[in-house]
């Protein structure tokens, strides 16, 4: 290849990293300035650059547009500055990025499916690039974050989501691959919005909407065969849980925002164990937000109880109690209940909002995940602070203005007594005098490594134990260096390490269960995951 087209392929380029021998190996002289700048020096320049932005939106066009011009560089600017960039690339900045992606908008990143391509799924996906894949992410834009029905413009998911499963993770960038479907959207805003990039029509529902994602999903597997993982993201749960429950028994999938958040949830509530002391089966867990997020957590927890005390899961699931739009949710109640709530209609009297819920039923342990900000109001944290000790608040929706209370409010509500964590990030909160800090409980701890471990191991499908062997890695990553602070996550400055260890439990559950197909198993997985990773450094050209 040329030196010119060298320069502009994202995958091969170094910038002015290239040294002098490359150049005249590749017929790179006179087409870069004299100087050769290393990759740290690069790093340095860019960081620089970066912090110059006061709006965090120029940020993520200066990151995207780092990605399609030098992708290694992106990668090792991400894993080096992962606490920095992470709110950048992810959320909340994605959050804005997609509710503005039709004016950002530059260059296509990833495959985009519409109806319009209706019986040609199989070419489409041929007409990207790269033949191996191993992870997707694929997002129909129903529910991006807590910002509802974004359609087509949902993209920054899928493609903020495989950016992490490189930094964090470790997959190769070329074998992960983004998708959007777009059957449409509801979202009267966009319908009208001149710039809107996607399908201008209503959703397209039931029997339409399944046998598309079926050829989807056919399409995906007679592509690129059985071991490819697709993790299903930002799907509405009037399809989420179906598609789930329909795929999980052929192809390798899971649904990041049900089992992923499920997994990250559960390993805080463990590592919270030493803080608050007891065991998960002493404490009572009260969700607002009955959904993906909340009820696969709820399940998660209840299964990990039943698997410790020995108590059927029938049981250990009386411990969590979930609010909904419509209040607690109770047995008594009238209206027919969606099937994924209807484990957790128990016995009690009716409470129709919050506060009453948490008076009712006095929870250890408040969650949020309803996608609507400021519902833990002061009386409500007020009240969880009359009756326990340390109180448990997750704030879990996103992105920030999502948020059901700011790390801030959690602890002057509480006096400093509560273990908070959410689902975009905080910073440290000083209060009479002390630093708190506040956990980040993101699925950004887990899918990575989940998903690692899945492809390392040659995984055919996922199981629930190997969600439970994410978590407890997860868990295992938090120190008593964290507990001084307060905190029941690690930082993510470590999350290569941690990605390692949970693909590495992840692997060793899929092997137990017969699933794995990379055989013989290897011996350290710890070692094996570490050494699978990718490394963004540059490399040398010959
Ligand atoms: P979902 O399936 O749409 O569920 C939302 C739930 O919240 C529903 O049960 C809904 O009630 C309830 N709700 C809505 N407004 C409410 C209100 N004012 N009061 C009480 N309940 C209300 O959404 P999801 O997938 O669970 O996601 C919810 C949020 O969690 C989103 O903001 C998302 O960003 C966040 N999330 C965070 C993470 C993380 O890693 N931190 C992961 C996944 C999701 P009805 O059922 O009555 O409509
Ligand atoms: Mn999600």
């Amino acid at each position: 290849a040329s030196g010119y087209s060298l320069l502009r392929d994202p995958h091969h380029n170094k910038g002015l990293a290239f040294t002098e021998k490359e150049r005249d190996a590749h017929y790179l002289r006179g087409l870069l300035p004299p100087a050769v700048i290393p990759q740290e020096l690069q790093m340095k320049k860019l960081m620089h650059s970066l912090r110059q932005y006061e709006v965090p939106l120029h940020k993520y066009v200066a990151m995207m547009e780092l990605e399609e011009r030098n992708e290694r560089l992106f990668y090792k600017l991400l894993v080096d500055n992962v606490e920095e960039l992470l709110p950048v690339v992810y959320t909340p900045t994605v959050g804005e990025a997609c509710q503005k992606y039709g004016s950002i908008f530059r260059r296509p990143q990833g495959l985009y499916i519409s109806l319009k391509e209706k019986g040609k799924i199989l070419e489409v996906l041929k007409n990207w690039p790269e033949r191996t894949i191993q992870v997707i992410v694929v997002t129909d834009g129903e529910r991006i974050l807590g910002l509802g029905d974004l359609g087509c413009q949902g993209m920054g998911i899928p493609v903020g989501k495989l950016a992490l499963y490189t930094a964090l993770g470790g997959v190769r960038p070329s074998a992960c691959l983004p998708i959007t479907i777009d059957v449409g959207t509801n979202n009267e805003q966009l319908l009208k919005d001149e710039y809107y990039i996607g399908l201008r029509q209503k959703r397209a529902t039931g029997k339409e909407y399944y046998d598309f994602l079926h050829e989807f999903m056919t399409a995906v597997k007679q592509n690129y065969g059985e071991k490819v993982l697709v993790q299903f993201e930002d799907f509405a749960n009037h399809n989420a849980f179906e598609l789930l429950a329909k795929y999980g028994t052929t192809h390798l999938v899971f649904n990041d925002d049900i089992q992923g958040t499920a997994a990250v949830v559960l390993a805080g509530l463990v590592a919270s164990l030493k803080l608050l002391g007891g065991t998960l089966a002493d404490h009572t867990f009260l969700f607002l937000g009955a959904g993906e997020a909340g009820t696969g957590i709820a399940e998660l927890i209840a299964l990990e109880m039943s698997k410790q005390t020995k108590v059927p899961v029938e049981e250990t699931r009386k411990n969590i109690w979930l609010v909904d739009s419509k209040g607690l949710i109770v047995k008594s109640r009238k209206e027919s209940l969606q099937h994924f709530k209807k484990p957790w209609a128990h016995e009690h009297e009716p409470c129709n909002n919050l506060l009453d819920a948490v008076k009712a039923i006095k929870p250890t342990a408040l969650i949020g995940t309803s996608g609507v900000g400021k519902t833990f109001t002061k009386e409500v944290v007020e009240a969880m602070a009359a009756f326990n000790k340390k109180p448990l608040i997750m704030a879990l929706s996103n992105p920030t203005s999502q948020a059901e209370c700011t790390a801030e409010e959690a602890y002057t509500w509480t006096e400093g007594r509560a273990i908070f964590a959410s689902g975009s990030p905080f910073d440290p909160v000083e209060y009479n005098g002390k630093t708190y800090v506040p956990g980040q409980a993101n699925n950004a701890y887990i899918f990575p490594g989940l998903g690692f471990g899945l492809v390392i191991s040659g995984s055919i499908r996922v199981h629930d134990d190997m969600l439970l062997a994410a978590s407890e890695a997860l868990a295992g990553q938090v120190t008593q260096e964290h507990y001084d602070k307060g905190m029941i996550y690690p930082r993510f400055s470590t999350i290569r390490k941690i990605s390692a260890h949970i693909a590495a439990n992840v692997a060793a559950k899929a092997y137990e269960l017969g699933v794995a197909t990379r055989l013989p198993r290897p011996a350290d997985l710890v070692k094996y995951a570490e050494s699978c990773m990718y490394s963004p450094n540059y490399r040398t050209y010959r």
